[in-house]
Protein backbone atom coordinates (compact mmCIF):
# COMPACT_ATOMS: atom_id res chain seq x y z
CA UNK A 1 0.00 0.00 0.00
CA UNK A 2 1.50 3.32 -1.30
CA UNK A 3 1.60 5.96 1.77
CA UNK A 4 -1.10 8.14 -0.08
CA UNK A 5 -3.63 5.17 -0.28
CA UNK A 6 -3.05 4.83 4.01
CA UNK A 7 -4.16 8.71 3.93
CA UNK A 8 -6.81 7.99 1.63
CA UNK A 9 -8.35 5.75 4.16
CA UNK A 10 -7.55 7.25 7.41
CA UNK A 11 -9.37 10.82 5.97
CA UNK A 12 -12.48 8.70 4.59
CA UNK A 13 -12.66 7.67 8.08
CA UNK A 14 -14.61 10.57 8.87
CA UNK A 15 -17.04 10.09 5.91
CA UNK A 16 -19.80 8.40 8.32
CA UNK A 17 -19.26 11.71 10.22
CA UNK A 18 -21.02 14.01 7.56
CA UNK A 19 -24.54 13.40 8.63
CA UNK A 20 -25.30 17.26 7.26
CA UNK A 21 -23.82 16.70 3.79
CA UNK A 22 -26.72 15.49 2.10
CA UNK A 23 -28.92 17.99 4.41
CA UNK A 24 -26.75 20.82 3.04
CA UNK A 25 -27.34 19.60 -0.58
CA UNK A 26 -30.91 19.73 -0.16
CA UNK A 27 -30.74 23.07 0.90
CA UNK A 28 -28.44 23.81 -1.12
CA UNK A 29 -30.70 22.71 -4.45
CA UNK A 30 -33.86 24.03 -2.86
CA UNK A 31 -32.07 27.55 -2.86
CA UNK A 32 -30.35 27.76 -6.48
CA UNK A 33 -29.17 31.76 -6.88
CA UNK A 34 -28.43 33.19 -10.23
CA UNK A 35 -24.58 34.15 -11.22
CA UNK A 36 -23.25 36.91 -9.57
CA UNK A 37 -25.77 36.50 -6.88
CA UNK A 38 -25.07 33.34 -4.82
CA UNK A 39 -24.91 35.57 -1.54
CA UNK A 40 -27.11 32.61 0.51
CA UNK A 41 -24.72 29.91 -1.02
CA UNK A 42 -21.44 31.62 -0.19
CA UNK A 43 -22.88 32.23 3.82
CA UNK A 44 -23.72 28.42 4.13
CA UNK A 45 -19.52 28.34 2.73
CA UNK A 46 -18.48 30.77 4.59
CA UNK A 47 -20.10 29.41 7.97
CA UNK A 48 -19.15 26.07 7.48
CA UNK A 49 -15.61 26.38 6.93
CA UNK A 50 -15.70 28.79 9.85
CA UNK A 51 -16.88 25.91 12.12
CA UNK A 52 -14.20 23.64 10.53
CA UNK A 53 -11.13 25.64 11.01
CA UNK A 54 -10.56 27.07 7.86
CA UNK A 55 -9.29 30.75 7.34
CA UNK A 56 -11.93 32.35 5.16
CA UNK A 57 -11.74 35.44 2.81
CA UNK A 58 -15.10 35.80 1.63
CA UNK A 59 -16.54 38.72 -1.06
CA UNK A 60 -13.56 37.51 -3.82
CA UNK A 61 -14.69 38.70 -7.07
CA UNK A 62 -18.25 39.69 -5.55
CA UNK A 63 -19.24 36.49 -3.67
CA UNK A 64 -16.24 33.83 -4.11
CA UNK A 65 -15.27 32.41 -0.88
CA UNK A 66 -11.67 31.27 -0.53
CA UNK A 67 -11.12 28.63 2.56
CA UNK A 68 -7.11 28.15 3.42
CA UNK A 69 -6.10 25.06 5.41
CA UNK A 70 -2.33 24.97 6.70
CA UNK A 71 -0.95 21.74 8.33
CA UNK A 72 2.57 22.12 8.38
CA UNK A 73 5.24 21.82 5.23
CA UNK A 74 4.52 20.35 2.20
CA UNK A 75 2.83 21.10 -1.80
CA UNK A 76 -0.84 23.52 -1.66
CA UNK A 77 -3.43 21.75 -3.43
CA UNK A 78 -6.62 24.28 -4.74
CA UNK A 79 -10.07 22.39 -5.19
CA UNK A 80 -12.25 24.47 -6.88
CA UNK A 81 -16.44 24.03 -6.94
CA UNK A 82 -18.66 26.57 -8.69
CA UNK A 83 -21.84 27.95 -6.88
CA UNK A 84 -24.38 29.37 -9.49
CA UNK A 85 -27.42 28.11 -10.72
CA UNK A 86 -29.77 28.94 -14.05
CA UNK A 87 -32.90 30.03 -15.11
CA UNK A 88 -34.68 27.13 -15.77
CA UNK A 89 -38.41 26.06 -14.66
CA UNK A 90 -37.41 22.95 -12.39
CA UNK A 91 -39.16 19.62 -13.88
CA UNK A 92 -37.32 17.37 -11.55
CA UNK A 93 -40.78 16.46 -9.11
CA UNK A 94 -38.36 15.94 -5.57
CA UNK A 95 -39.48 16.93 -2.83
CA UNK A 96 -36.35 19.58 -2.29
CA UNK A 97 -37.12 20.84 -6.15
CA UNK A 98 -36.61 24.79 -6.22
CA UNK A 99 -39.40 27.03 -6.29
CA UNK A 100 -37.24 30.34 -6.77
CA UNK A 101 -38.37 32.61 -9.30
CA UNK A 102 -35.86 35.70 -9.98
CA UNK A 103 -37.79 39.44 -11.04
CA UNK A 104 -35.78 39.55 -14.37
CA UNK A 105 -35.20 36.23 -15.07
CA UNK A 106 -38.01 34.09 -13.97
CA UNK A 107 -38.00 30.41 -12.53
CA UNK A 108 -34.14 29.37 -11.16
CA UNK A 109 -32.91 25.99 -10.61
CA UNK A 110 -29.21 23.88 -10.20
CA UNK A 111 -29.80 22.51 -13.32
CA UNK A 112 -25.91 22.15 -13.75
CA UNK A 113 -25.20 20.31 -10.54
CA UNK A 114 -23.25 22.77 -9.21
CA UNK A 115 -24.88 22.43 -6.06
CA UNK A 116 -23.48 18.87 -5.81
CA UNK A 117 -19.78 20.56 -6.56
CA UNK A 118 -20.42 22.97 -3.52
CA UNK A 119 -21.88 20.05 -1.13
CA UNK A 120 -18.86 17.73 -2.62
CA UNK A 121 -16.53 20.26 -1.88
CA UNK A 122 -17.34 21.26 1.72
CA UNK A 123 -17.64 17.44 2.38
CA UNK A 124 -13.88 16.97 1.73
CA UNK A 125 -13.02 20.06 3.78
CA UNK A 126 -14.69 18.64 6.33
CA UNK A 127 -12.50 15.42 5.84
CA UNK A 128 -9.01 16.94 5.50
CA UNK A 129 -9.75 19.06 8.66
CA UNK A 130 -10.48 16.19 10.60
CA UNK A 131 -7.83 14.02 8.87
CA UNK A 132 -5.42 16.31 9.29
CA UNK A 133 -3.38 13.87 10.96
CA UNK A 134 -2.44 11.62 7.88
CA UNK A 135 -1.44 14.44 5.54
CA UNK A 136 0.79 17.65 5.53
CA UNK A 137 0.72 21.05 3.08
CA UNK A 138 -1.71 23.49 2.65
CA UNK A 139 -5.00 22.68 1.14
CA UNK A 140 -7.05 25.99 -0.30
CA UNK A 141 -10.55 25.60 -1.08
CA UNK A 142 -12.22 27.88 -3.80
CA UNK A 143 -15.94 28.60 -4.29
CA UNK A 144 -16.40 30.20 -7.50
CA UNK A 145 -19.54 32.83 -8.58
CA UNK A 146 -20.87 32.96 -12.37
CA UNK A 147 -19.12 30.17 -14.32
CA UNK A 148 -22.57 30.16 -15.91
CA UNK A 149 -21.61 33.91 -17.32
CA UNK A 150 -17.92 32.68 -18.22
CA UNK A 151 -16.80 35.68 -15.69
CA UNK A 152 -16.29 34.04 -12.20
CA UNK A 153 -13.65 32.52 -12.32
CA UNK A 154 -11.90 35.82 -13.82
CA UNK A 155 -13.47 38.17 -11.66
CA UNK A 156 -12.45 36.21 -8.70
CA UNK A 157 -8.29 36.30 -10.43
CA UNK A 158 -9.08 39.88 -11.12
CA UNK A 159 -9.95 40.64 -7.39
CA UNK A 160 -6.36 39.45 -5.97
CA UNK A 161 -7.35 35.62 -5.84
CA UNK A 162 -3.04 35.40 -6.53
CA UNK A 163 -2.37 37.16 -3.46
CA UNK A 164 -5.04 35.43 -1.30
CA UNK A 165 -3.69 32.03 -2.14
CA UNK A 166 0.28 32.19 -2.66
CA UNK A 167 1.97 29.13 -4.55
CA UNK A 168 -0.28 26.85 -5.48
CA UNK A 169 1.26 23.15 -6.57
CA UNK A 170 -2.24 22.13 -8.38
CA UNK A 171 -5.76 23.28 -9.10
CA UNK A 172 -8.38 20.41 -9.44
CA UNK A 173 -11.80 20.63 -10.02
CA UNK A 174 -14.78 18.44 -11.08
CA UNK A 175 -18.47 18.42 -12.59
CA UNK A 176 -21.28 16.16 -12.37
CA UNK A 177 -22.53 14.42 -15.39
CA UNK A 178 -25.05 12.16 -17.48
CA UNK A 179 -22.82 9.71 -16.32
CA UNK A 180 -23.89 6.38 -13.99
CA UNK A 181 -23.74 8.06 -10.25
CA UNK A 182 -20.68 6.36 -8.75
CA UNK A 183 -18.32 6.78 -11.75
CA UNK A 184 -15.60 9.14 -11.55
CA UNK A 185 -13.76 9.60 -15.17
CA UNK A 186 -10.62 11.67 -15.82
CA UNK A 187 -8.83 12.82 -19.37
CA UNK A 188 -5.37 13.84 -20.35
CA UNK A 189 -5.82 16.46 -22.85
CA UNK A 190 -8.00 18.77 -24.27
CA UNK A 191 -11.57 17.59 -22.15
CA UNK A 192 -14.11 20.08 -22.36
CA UNK A 193 -13.80 23.03 -25.64
CA UNK A 194 -13.01 26.46 -25.65
CA UNK A 195 -16.60 28.28 -26.36
CA UNK A 196 -17.12 31.94 -28.23
CA UNK A 197 -20.23 33.64 -28.30
CA UNK A 198 -20.56 36.49 -31.05
CA UNK A 199 -22.79 39.08 -32.32
CA UNK A 200 -22.90 40.42 -35.82
CA UNK A 201 -24.73 43.43 -36.77
CA UNK A 202 -24.68 43.87 -40.56
CA UNK A 203 -25.50 47.36 -42.30
CA UNK A 204 -28.05 47.00 -44.86
CA UNK A 205 -30.07 49.93 -47.06
CA UNK A 206 -33.89 49.68 -46.16
CA UNK A 207 -36.31 50.15 -48.98
CA UNK A 208 -39.88 49.11 -50.60
CA UNK A 209 -40.17 45.59 -50.56
CA UNK A 210 -41.14 46.68 -54.37
CA UNK A 211 -38.24 48.30 -54.86
CA UNK A 212 -34.92 46.38 -54.15
CA UNK A 213 -33.30 47.89 -56.85
CA UNK A 214 -33.11 50.87 -54.19
CA UNK A 215 -31.68 48.49 -51.29
CA UNK A 216 -28.95 46.99 -50.00
CA UNK A 217 -31.07 44.05 -48.51
CA UNK A 218 -29.46 42.85 -45.23
CA UNK A 219 -31.52 39.64 -45.46
CA UNK A 220 -30.42 38.31 -48.29
CA UNK A 221 -26.64 39.57 -46.86
CA UNK A 222 -27.41 36.99 -44.14
CA UNK A 223 -28.61 34.35 -45.20
CA UNK A 224 -25.30 34.49 -47.50
CA UNK A 225 -23.19 34.64 -44.08
CA UNK A 226 -25.09 31.73 -43.06
CA UNK A 227 -24.54 29.63 -45.59
CA UNK A 228 -20.64 30.44 -46.19
CA UNK A 229 -20.12 30.23 -42.58
CA UNK A 230 -21.15 26.43 -42.48
CA UNK A 231 -17.54 26.12 -44.85
CA UNK A 232 -15.52 26.81 -42.46
CA UNK A 233 -15.77 23.74 -40.57
CA UNK A 234 -16.19 22.02 -43.52
CA UNK A 235 -13.31 23.28 -46.13
CA UNK A 236 -11.07 25.27 -43.12
CA UNK A 237 -10.73 22.87 -40.65
CA UNK A 238 -8.06 20.05 -40.80
CA UNK A 239 -9.85 16.47 -40.07
CA UNK A 240 -8.36 15.42 -37.30
CA UNK A 241 -9.10 18.67 -35.19
CA UNK A 242 -12.37 19.54 -34.42
CA UNK A 243 -14.55 22.68 -34.16
CA UNK A 244 -18.64 23.82 -34.07
CA UNK A 245 -20.04 26.63 -35.75
CA UNK A 246 -23.62 27.43 -34.86
CA UNK A 247 -25.50 30.22 -35.97
CA UNK A 248 -28.24 29.85 -33.03
CA UNK A 249 -29.97 33.45 -34.05
CA UNK A 250 -30.97 35.77 -37.11
CA UNK A 251 -33.16 38.38 -36.87
CA UNK A 252 -33.96 40.68 -39.17
CA UNK A 253 -36.90 43.21 -40.40
CA UNK A 254 -40.83 43.77 -39.32
CA UNK A 255 -42.92 43.07 -42.39
CA UNK A 256 -42.83 41.23 -45.39
CA UNK A 257 -42.99 44.52 -47.87
CA UNK A 258 -40.35 46.63 -45.77
CA UNK A 259 -36.65 45.74 -46.60
CA UNK A 260 -34.98 46.60 -43.15
CA UNK A 261 -31.69 48.74 -42.65
CA UNK A 262 -29.85 46.14 -40.65
CA UNK A 263 -29.58 42.36 -39.14
CA UNK A 264 -28.60 40.68 -36.54
CA UNK A 265 -26.70 37.28 -36.22
CA UNK A 266 -25.73 35.32 -33.16
CA UNK A 267 -23.05 32.20 -33.36
CA UNK A 268 -21.38 30.38 -30.55
CA UNK A 269 -17.83 28.60 -31.94
CA UNK A 270 -16.56 25.66 -29.88
CA UNK A 271 -12.80 24.05 -30.07
CA UNK A 272 -10.09 21.87 -28.68
CA UNK A 273 -6.98 23.94 -29.31
CA UNK A 274 -5.88 27.71 -29.61
CA UNK A 275 -5.07 27.66 -33.10
CA UNK A 276 -7.85 26.33 -34.00
CA UNK A 277 -10.09 28.53 -32.77
CA UNK A 278 -8.10 31.56 -34.01
CA UNK A 279 -8.77 30.23 -37.49
CA UNK A 280 -11.96 29.83 -36.85
CA UNK A 281 -12.47 33.60 -35.45
CA UNK A 282 -10.53 34.73 -38.45
CA UNK A 283 -12.29 32.75 -40.66
CA UNK A 284 -15.95 34.53 -39.21
CA UNK A 285 -14.27 37.79 -39.70
CA UNK A 286 -12.61 37.25 -43.25
CA UNK A 287 -16.34 35.69 -44.29
CA UNK A 288 -18.41 38.50 -42.95
CA UNK A 289 -16.61 41.22 -43.90
CA UNK A 290 -16.16 40.10 -47.56
CA UNK A 291 -19.58 39.70 -47.82
CA UNK A 292 -20.69 43.05 -46.98
CA UNK A 293 -18.13 44.30 -49.68
CA UNK A 294 -19.69 41.63 -52.00
CA UNK A 295 -23.23 43.27 -51.01
CA UNK A 296 -22.16 47.25 -50.67
CA UNK A 297 -22.95 47.69 -47.65
CA UNK A 298 -22.69 51.55 -46.93
CA UNK A 299 -20.81 50.88 -43.60
CA UNK A 300 -18.67 48.16 -42.12
CA UNK A 301 -20.75 45.54 -40.27
CA UNK A 302 -19.27 44.73 -36.57
CA UNK A 303 -18.49 41.69 -34.75
CA UNK A 304 -18.89 41.44 -30.95
CA UNK A 305 -16.97 38.55 -29.08
CA UNK A 306 -19.03 37.99 -25.77
CA UNK A 307 -19.28 34.75 -22.96
CA UNK A 308 -15.36 33.16 -23.92
CA UNK A 309 -14.52 30.18 -22.26
CA UNK A 310 -10.85 29.42 -22.22
CA UNK A 311 -10.11 25.91 -22.87
CA UNK A 312 -10.28 23.12 -20.94
CA UNK A 313 -6.67 21.60 -21.17
CA UNK A 314 -5.71 18.72 -18.55
CA UNK A 315 -1.98 18.38 -17.44
CA UNK A 316 -0.62 14.88 -18.54
CA UNK A 317 1.32 14.52 -15.88
CA UNK A 318 -0.80 15.48 -13.06
CA UNK A 319 -3.99 13.77 -15.07
CA UNK A 320 -1.81 10.25 -14.34
CA UNK A 321 -1.49 10.98 -10.82
CA UNK A 322 -5.11 11.73 -9.88
CA UNK A 323 -6.53 8.89 -12.36
CA UNK A 324 -3.83 6.11 -10.99
CA UNK A 325 -5.15 7.59 -7.53
CA UNK A 326 -8.89 6.89 -8.67
CA UNK A 327 -8.20 3.39 -9.89
CA UNK A 328 -6.69 2.41 -6.86
CA UNK A 329 -9.20 3.86 -4.55
CA UNK A 330 -12.49 3.67 -7.30
CA UNK A 331 -11.09 0.59 -8.59
CA UNK A 332 -13.77 -0.07 -12.42
CA UNK A 333 -15.48 2.90 -11.00
CA UNK A 334 -12.72 4.85 -12.23
CA UNK A 335 -13.15 5.40 -15.99
CA UNK A 336 -11.85 7.47 -18.91
CA UNK A 337 -14.22 10.64 -19.35
CA UNK A 338 -15.16 11.05 -22.90
CA UNK A 339 -14.23 14.16 -24.29
CA UNK A 340 -16.95 16.85 -23.40
CA UNK A 341 -18.37 19.94 -26.12
CA UNK A 342 -19.26 21.42 -22.88
CA UNK A 343 -16.82 24.81 -21.52
CA UNK A 344 -15.90 26.04 -18.40
CA UNK A 345 -14.28 28.87 -16.67
CA UNK A 346 -12.28 26.90 -14.51
CA UNK A 347 -9.08 26.69 -16.33
CA UNK A 348 -8.83 30.50 -15.86
CA UNK A 349 -7.90 29.84 -12.09
CA UNK A 350 -5.13 27.84 -12.89
CA UNK A 351 -4.29 30.02 -16.14
CA UNK A 352 -3.58 33.02 -13.84
CA UNK A 353 -2.29 31.07 -11.13
CA UNK A 354 0.42 29.71 -13.18
CA UNK A 355 -0.49 25.62 -11.78
CA UNK A 356 -1.12 22.83 -13.73
CA UNK A 357 -4.20 21.34 -13.74
CA UNK A 358 -7.04 18.63 -14.20
CA UNK A 359 -10.68 18.61 -14.30
CA UNK A 360 -12.88 15.63 -14.08
CA UNK A 361 -16.22 14.46 -14.33
CA UNK A 362 -18.29 12.99 -11.63
CA UNK A 363 -21.74 10.57 -12.69
CA UNK A 364 -25.10 12.08 -11.77
CA UNK A 365 -27.46 9.75 -13.39
CA UNK A 366 -29.05 6.94 -11.33
CA UNK A 367 -27.43 4.13 -12.25
CA UNK A 368 -30.52 1.67 -13.07
CA UNK A 369 -31.78 4.77 -15.57
CA UNK A 370 -29.03 4.86 -17.08
CA UNK A 371 -28.42 0.98 -17.94
CA UNK A 372 -31.93 1.31 -18.99
CA UNK A 373 -31.48 3.52 -21.48
CA UNK A 374 -28.55 2.17 -22.71
CA UNK A 375 -30.08 -1.11 -23.01
CA UNK A 376 -32.56 0.81 -25.00
CA UNK A 377 -30.11 2.67 -27.20
CA UNK A 378 -31.75 6.02 -25.69
CA UNK A 379 -29.41 7.24 -23.95
CA UNK A 380 -29.61 10.60 -25.65
CA UNK A 381 -32.99 11.06 -25.46
CA UNK A 382 -33.98 9.08 -21.94
CA UNK A 383 -30.97 10.50 -20.20
CA UNK A 384 -31.55 14.10 -18.22
CA UNK A 385 -28.50 16.14 -19.41
CA UNK A 386 -27.14 19.34 -17.25
CA UNK A 387 -29.38 22.72 -17.80
CA UNK A 388 -32.45 19.83 -18.57
CA UNK A 389 -35.35 20.81 -15.96
CA UNK A 390 -35.31 17.18 -15.37
CA UNK A 391 -31.81 17.35 -14.44
CA UNK A 392 -31.65 15.65 -11.24
CA UNK A 393 -28.64 13.47 -9.77
CA UNK A 394 -29.42 10.67 -7.10
CA UNK A 395 -28.46 12.15 -3.47
CA UNK A 396 -26.21 8.68 -3.30
CA UNK A 397 -23.37 7.65 -4.68
CA UNK A 398 -23.57 11.17 -6.41
CA UNK A 399 -21.96 12.73 -2.81
CA UNK A 400 -20.16 10.37 -1.82
CA UNK A 401 -18.31 9.90 -4.76
CA UNK A 402 -17.79 13.16 -5.28
CA UNK A 403 -16.58 14.01 -2.27
CA UNK A 404 -14.08 11.31 -2.09
CA UNK A 405 -13.01 12.24 -5.14
CA UNK A 406 -11.87 15.50 -4.11
CA UNK A 407 -10.42 13.77 -1.22
CA UNK A 408 -8.18 11.11 -3.15
CA UNK A 409 -6.73 13.51 -5.86
CA UNK A 410 -6.02 16.01 -3.02
CA UNK A 411 -3.99 13.50 -0.76
CA UNK A 412 -2.28 12.07 -4.19
CA UNK A 413 -0.17 15.20 -3.16
CA UNK A 414 -0.60 16.31 0.42
CA UNK A 415 -0.59 12.29 1.62
CA UNK A 416 1.79 11.45 4.40
CA UNK A 417 0.76 8.25 6.10
ZN1 LIG B 1 -23.74 24.77 -16.83
ZN1 LIG C 1 -21.73 23.56 -14.86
Amino acid sequence: MTSASGAVERVLAGLAGLEWLEETYCDLHAHPELSHEEHRTAAVVVQRLQSLGYDVREGVGGTGVVGLLRNGEGPTVLLRADMDALPVREETGLAYASTVVSEEQGPVMHACGHDVHVACLLGAAALMSGGRHAWSGRLVVLFQPAEETADGARGMVEDGLADIVGDVDVVMGQHVLPMPAGVVGTLAGPVLSAADSMTITLHGRGAHGSMPQASVDPVVLAAAIVLRLQTVVAREVAPADTAVLTVGSIQAGTKSNVIPDSAQLKLNVRTYAEDVRAAVLEAIERIVRAECVASRCPREPELELYDRYPLTDNDGATTARVSSAFARHFGDRAAELPQQSASEDFSDIPNALGAPYTYWGIGGTDPDVYAAAEEAGRIAQDVPVNHSAAFAPPLQPTLTTGTEALVVAALAWLGTS
